[in-house]
């Protein structure tokens, strides 16, 4: 595989890259060899200022542009990600660490928010009322806020910042993006590939960034709202003090997702929509299957039974091996992390079924490589079943009844997707009905709604009103304003001191 020289990368302000100025720096992986490959400027507050200033700069002239015009340069940011599609995947996977065709089916989603960012003047459309009085007519139009902020996660470094900068853009506001500081290369490329599909300098702003950076952002009076996509504990914090700070927030956190199989589900499609859903990217998808919940000992001793030689097979090597399944995970850090959940899920009584721990690959012997695990008989009590390991681990929980499988759905702090597979139309929609749940699958295991639907959890899965991408994305960037005129028609209604009723004004 390709080994990238060490680099020191710099932030993207005001359409220039500028090296960093604090003096401190972020290590990125290559997640295969384990090794640093390049470094990451973290900014400090003054730095964010200075990001924050071209964007305000910026707005007023972006915001008057018309819609139309924004929408070209959509046109021609799509076209320039197709062409740099390859590029863009190798950027991702070779700090990500998944695979390159994951890779590149991350950066299609993306690319599916910018194409519904094309059509922006449609979906910015008003309503309008003719004579709601005598010569009195009213309409409404969507304006954008000023400049947004985006703080994004590592594990979708193309996919995440797309559901958020090309609405926010094209709606009329300017961002300040703030990508993981673990893979954060694919947000300079993407801003620089904004600038070349016509976006002016200032609209879009990146910056190499953790907490300092991130502070900076949410206690700055000219941010207006604030995008997070990450872990629970930031996404609370960073609503908290957004909020105490005036800011819209939406908080895209953590996730546990559970997918119910009933008895009567057909058991080989339901296996192979585990494999995928659990291992795939190595584990790291907020919408990943962590939790089956098999209704009937019969049903998970058959799943456990199918799934582990076929787990046990799967190929797991570097992004650019083309018959890897699952690549490494981001960091040694990380992976020190989900093994040592894997300790504590043995300690914790736990059935394991089959342990990645101690994965090698050939020619990587120090890369950040976890097997695909399997616990049986997990219990609602165990911490490998309450937290987000974010990691190749399935845990089989085994229920009773659907009753009882819908009440371990219900009763977990995570909301974001969860998953029946049935047969049984009823139990599908009385469980699509009953689920506490933010999006939901019947027979798919990761029930990501495409661009223009709205993606987003429940609990503590998601902070603010407001989920991400498609029609809530427009309504999250903008605000409404309803306009009320009157046009001179010979009509004098003097000086008016006390409502009126309905139709007079
Ligand atoms: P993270 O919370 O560690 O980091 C997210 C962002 O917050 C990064 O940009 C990081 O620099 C910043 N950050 C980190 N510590 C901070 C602090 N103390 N103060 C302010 N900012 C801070 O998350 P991660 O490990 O990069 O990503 C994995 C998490 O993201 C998982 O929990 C996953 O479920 C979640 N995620 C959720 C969704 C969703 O749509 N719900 C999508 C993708 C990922």
């Amino acid at each position: 595989m390709d080994i990238e020289v060490q680099q020191t990368l710099s932030h993207y302000i005001n359409g220039k890259r500028i090296s960093g100025k604090s003096g401190r720096f972020g290590d990125v992986y290559n997640p295969a060899l384990g090794e640093v490959a390049k470094r990451v400027p973290l900014a400090s507050a003054e730095e964010v200022r200075d990001a924050i200033t071209a964007a305000a700069e910026a707005f007023p002239a972006w915001a008057a542009t018309p819609a139309t015009k924004r929408a070209q340069v959509m046109f021609n940011f799509r076209a320039l990600i197709k062409r740099d599609m390859d590029k863009l995947a190798r950027l991702v996977s070779s700090e990500h660490g998944k695979t390159l065709e994951d890779a590149r089916g991350s950066i299609t989603r993306g690319l599916e928010v910018v194409e519904f960012a094309c059509g922006i003047a449609q979906l910015l459309k008003g309503e309008y009322s003719d004579s709601v009085a005598a010569s009195v007519d009213s309409w409404s139009m969507r304006q954008p806020l000023g400049v947004c902020a985006g703080i994004t996660p590592f594990n979708f470094p193309a996919m995440v910042p797309m559901w958020m900068f090309p609405i926010a853009i094209a709606c009329g506001n300017t961002f300040v993006l703030k990508p993981s500081e673990k893979d954060p290369s694919c947000g300079f490329a993407l801003a620089e590939l904004m600038a070349e599909a016509g976006l002016p300098a200032g609209v879009l702003n990146v910056l190499g960034g953790d907490k300092e950076a991130v502070d900076a952002l949410l206690t700055d009076a000219r941010v207006q709202a604030v995008s997070f996509v990450g872990s629970t504990a930031i996404g609370e914090r960073i609503y908290r003090i957004g909020c105490a700070h005036g800011k819209r927030v939406q908080a895209l956190c953590g996730a546990k997702n559970h997918m119910v199989v009933m008895p009567d589900a057909d058991l080989r499609q339901a296996a192979d929509a585990v494999i995928g859903a659990a291992f795939g990217s190595a584990g790291e998808r907020c919408m990943a299957v962590s939790v089956v919940v098999a209704v009937g000992d019969e049903v998970g001793d058959a799943l456990a039974a199918a799934l582990k030689p076929r787990v046990a097979a799967l190929k797991v090597g570097p992004f650019d091996d083309p018959a890897a399944e699952m690549g490494p995970v981001i960091t040694p850090a990380a992976k020190a992390r989900i093994e040592g959940y894997i300790d504590r899920g043995v300690s914790e009584g736990a059935a394991l079924v089959l342990d990645g721990r101690g994965c090698a690959v050939p020619g990587y012997e120090n890369g950040c490589f976890v097997g695909g695990t399997i616990f049986d008989r997990v219990t609602p009590a165990m911490s490998i079943y309450r937290d987000e390991i974010f990691g190749p681990v399935l845990c089989i929980v085994r229920a009773g009844s659907f009753a009882e499988a819908l009440q371990l759905v219900n009763d977990h702090e995570y909301g974001n997707g969860c998953a029946i597979f049935t047969r049984d139309g009823d139990a599908a929609r009385e469980f699509a009905s009953r689920a506490q749940i933010g999006m939901v699958g019947v027979n798919v295991p990761i029930p990501v709604p495409l661009a223009f639907h709205s993606f987003g959890g429940w609990k503590r899965s998601l902070f603010g009103d407001h989920h991400i991408h498609g029609p809530e994305g427009v309504r999250f960037y903008t605000r409404m304003k309803t306009v009320t005129t009157r046009w001179p028609s010979g009509i004098r209604a003097g000086a008016v001191f006390n409502f009126k009723s309905g139709g007079e004004h």
